[in-house]
């Protein structure tokens, strides 16, 4: 009976501690799965910047110079510059403090070597070994707003960034949870590569941003979409993805229309462009005369209509590889056995368009001009967790 009332009281305990932790819940800390997108089979990790200790299984040693760490059947070998070596289950690699920097650079893969902050864990699996990078969450939107927003721009683009890495971080927070680790360093999460040169300006932009979040009428986090350039107009959320997303509704776009990927060009043989038709089971006779096959998109629709028939023009940008949906298709005048393709943008369109916020920044625009501007009604506020984030 004791017991039985313990148990009740420890339940209402923890219920009330963690409504408390999901209601204040903002994560400091994260963990990344690092070079997620290769078989990592062994890799060299070296102490850059300040002192590190390994620790394997439950033997700890200092850090010095380079480690080389390989997977030797179920278990990691670890062999160090002075010596060292070890065989162990798991291997971490810890800095005395929060300034340490550690580079890791895979063998056998062209992936480069990559510089991070944080705790590295090494654990074996069958199919090569795991990196997982425990860091705290500033260093890693600042990672990630390098990686998605280049070296170059202005530091109110680069919090529009940040804000929206950020909700993008607390929204898909779980998204590896049963591999023991919250996101992976890849364009499945959100691609981060280490970290950014010091003092540059991301940092600024994680920091003056702190905490801040999207979120829609309905105070959900929002998805953060972006792209490089959207050609002029953005493009309607429910033609990317499906679901009810009212905050991505198409804007007119003035901002990017001179930027580096506001137009492209494609020359196709005639004769590749009927084949490929008549593959989308477009009949013969729609195919002539050929001036029929042409088609103009002054403002972003779905479809390439020929008659009654049409084709997503978002399939044909895939089977194309083009940059974009937002194209026109015209009989090349010079040489009537092409097709010219004339597009405008780079990648699907929907949301924030990274050239015209650029520009915008440029111009003297906020983030918070930004974020409203590609994205319809949503508010930018404090977050303010509703389920617990683990
Ligand atoms: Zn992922
Ligand atoms: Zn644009």
């Amino acid at each position: 009976m004791i017991r039985f009332a313990f148990r009740k009281y420890l339940f209402l305990l923890l219920t009330i501690s963690s409504l408390w932790s999901g209601l204040h819940a903002s994560p400091t800390r994260v963990r990344i799965g690092l070079f997620y997108e290769w078989l990592v089979f062994s890799a060299v990790v070296t102490p850059e910047q300040g002192e590190w200790i390994v620790v394997a299984d439950s033997f700890a040693y200092p850090a010095q110079g380079m480690t080389y760490v390989s997977l030797v059947g179920d278990r990691v070998l670890f062999r160090g510059e002075n010596g060292m070596k070890r065989i162990c289950e798991k291997l971490l690699l810890r800095p005395a403090d929060s300034t340490g920097v550690i580079a890791i650079r895979p063998l056998h893969i062209p992936a480069g070597k990559r510089q991070y902050r944080g705790i590295l864990e090494i654990i074996p699996e069958p199919t090569g070994l795991k990196l997982i990078l425990d860091t705290s969450l500033e260093e890693y939107l600042a990672g990630v707003v390098y990686t998605e927003g280049g070296e170059t721009a202005g530091i109110e683009f680069y919090k529009a960034q940040a804000v929206l890495c950020r909700t993008y971080t607390f929204r898909h927070f779980d998204k590896h949870g049963d591999e023991g680790f919250h996101l992976c360093d890849g364009v499945h999460c959100q691609a981060f590569l280490g970290i950014p040169p010091s003092g540059h300006p991301v940092y600024r932009s994680v920091t003056e941003t702190r905490g801040m979040v999207v979120t829609d009428s309905n105070g959900e986090l929002i998805t953060t979409a972006f792209h490089s350039n959207c050609g002029g107009q953005t493009a309607d959320g429910h033609n990317v993805w499906i679901g009810d997303m009212p905050y991505l509704r198409p804007v007119k776009d003035t901002f990017c229309l001179y930027g580096r990927n506001a137009r492209w060009t494609r020359s196709v043989p005639l004769s590749d462009w009927e084949n490929y038709l008549r593959e989308q089971g477009i009949p013969e006779e729609m195919l002539h005369p050929k001036a029929g096959l042409e088609f103009f998109q002054p403002e972003r629709t779905d479809y390439y209509r020929l008659g009654d028939y049409t084709i997503p023009l978002a399939r044909i940008r895939e089977d194309w590889g083009l940059k974009s949906a937002f194209f026109d298709i015209g009989i090349d005048q010079a040489d009537q056995d092409r097709v010219i393709l004339k597009g405008r943008g780079y990648g699907h369109g929907a949301g924030l368009c990274q050239e015209g916020a650029m520009k915008m920044s440029e111009l003297g625009y906020t983030f918070y001009d930004m974020i409203r501007y590609y994205f319809y009604g949503v508010t930018i506020q404090e977050y303010v967790g509703k389920e617990e984030i683990p």
